[in-house]
């Protein structure tokens, strides 16, 4: 089976990441941890293809890498691409982003997915992303998920992503999204390989 590296090191995604993954023929392999991955770029697709590229060079392998982040209307889209590195734990990060926003009437927010994938040669073969609208609560909710999760609120669902089971989260995430664009394309390059 032609290997498929899973370039996150982050468990909340691995766990998000792997079930779409899964059954499509490829075999799924882990970025070594002791591989860093550089974030440079300016987007969301910039810093999803520079990963996926780095990690697909240093393996030798086909390499998958997400970009994600959090994009608050009344903070001008921050944390966005730097959500990641906004606080040192995601519970200070959730605590930062609450006091930034204060008692603001404007609660809109949307979660931003780029995927990429990389050919071993580092050459991009796929791009996509996802959005998932929704909105920051005043106090987190909810037990599940990782990252923001427990401030995102989802209006349509009546929950936030932490309330969410698992397989209504992947249904309507930004990472969900990204992956359903995805899924058919990378079913068809998998075909390809022997
Ligand atoms: P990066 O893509 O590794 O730079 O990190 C993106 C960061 O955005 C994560 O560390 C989380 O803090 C946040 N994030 C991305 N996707 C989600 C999600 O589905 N739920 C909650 N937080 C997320």
């Amino acid at each position: 089976m032609t290997v498929l590296v899973v370039a996150t090191g982050n468990p909340g995604k691995v766990k998000e990441i792997e079930p779409y993954l899964e059954g499509l023929g490829w075999e799924l392999q882990l970025k070594p941890p002791e591989l860093e991955m550089e974030e440079t770029g300016t987007t969301f697709r910039e810093n999803a293809a520079q990963k996926a590229t780095q990690v697909a060079i240093a393996t030798g392998h086909w390499a998958i890498a997400d970009d994600s982040g959090l994009e608050v209307a009344a903070l001008d889209g921050r944390p966005g691409i730097y959500s990641a590195r906004y606080a040192e734990s995601d519970q200070a990060r959730i605590a930062k982003l609450l006091g930034e926003l204060g008692d603001s009437s404007d609660r809109r927010a949307q979660f931003v997915c780029a995927i990429a994938l990389s050919k071993p040669d580092g050459s991009i073969a796929l791009l996509t992303q996802g959005i998932c609208p929704g909105e920051i609560l005043t106090a987190p909710r909810g037990g599940g998920g990782f990252g923001y999760d427990p401030i995102f609120y989802v209006p349509e669902k009546g929950l936030t992503f932490s309330e969410m089971p698992l397989e209504m989260k992947q249904e309507i995430s930004h990472r969900g999204r990204a992956f359903q664009a995805l899924l058919p394309q990378l079913k068809s390059i998998r075909g390809l390989q022997v």
